[in-house]
């Protein structure tokens, strides 16, 4: 059974990692798929060349096993969008005949309330189970649509045999943003407490983030 966490991850940062190991431990995921969004259709452009914030991600990934930095979104031309990404990840997986579970799609809750807004949600959410995860200090407001929607496919344990179910999962978060970070270094602080040692170094080495343009 395998996780997917997306994100812009620009930078990538401990909030990101924690959520996605976290969930792994507490559904027994071997493996979760750290997906860069290239192009997202949904949110303005991120601040940072795709090259850097892949290659952040390789960093952040590369001291645990079951994290996957995953470039398929780079890789395909276009507006990454998840619907396409589940679709073609659905279509791998039965020509290469693998075990039949469905994917787990991770999203912090300030990303699940924008998921109205995504191309073919409804659809999405039929090629996945989605998890979603309480984020101190983020809580957005749900459209009643979308309330609805959850509530009737909110499960307690998901099954992997099948698709389509919701489970909200209230693990321990980091309060940490990558808004936060860049803000942080744009004004010269410190943030290696939210940052993997390799990404800080990367950071610094390639001095990202040094203006005020690059906050919000
Ligand atoms: P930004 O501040 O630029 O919006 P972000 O920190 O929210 O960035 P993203 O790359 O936009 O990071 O988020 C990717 C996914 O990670 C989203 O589903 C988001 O909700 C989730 N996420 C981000 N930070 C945390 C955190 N501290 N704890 C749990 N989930 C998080």
């Amino acid at each position: 059974m395998i996780g997917i966490f997306g994100g812009t991850f620009d930078p990538v940062h401990n909030g990101h990692t924690h959520a996605a190991l976290s969930v792994a431990a507490e559904l027994g995921l071997h493996s979760i798929h750290m997906l860069l969004s290239a192009r997202p259709g949904h949110r303005a452009p991120s601040h940072t060349s795709n090259e850097h914030r892949w290659k952040m991600l390789q960093l952040a990934c590369a001291d645990h096993d079951n994290l996957m930095a995953d470039d398929r979104e780079l890789q395909r031309p276009g507006t990454s969008y998840t619907f396409d990404t589940l679709a073609a990840m659905a279509a791998e997986k039965s020509s290469a005949n693998e075990d039949k579970s469905h994917p787990v799609w991770i999203l912090g809750q300030d990303s699940y309330a924008t998921i109205t807004s995504w191309y073919r949600w409804h659809e999405i959410t039929n090629l996945c189970n989605l998890v979603v995860l309480d984020r101190p200090g983020q809580l957005t407001s749900e459209a009643h649509n979308l309330v609805d929607f959850f509530a009737q496919r909110q499960c307690k344990k998901i099954d992997h045999s099948k698709a389509g179910q919701m489970l909200r999962l209230a693990l321990p978060m980091q309060e940490v943003s990558a808004t936060f970070v860049r803000q942080q270094l744009s004004l010269g602080q410190s943030v290696s407490d939210h940052l993997a040692p390799q990404v800080s170094q990367y950071i610094k080495q390639h001095q990202l983030y040094i203006t005020t343009e690059s906050i919000v």
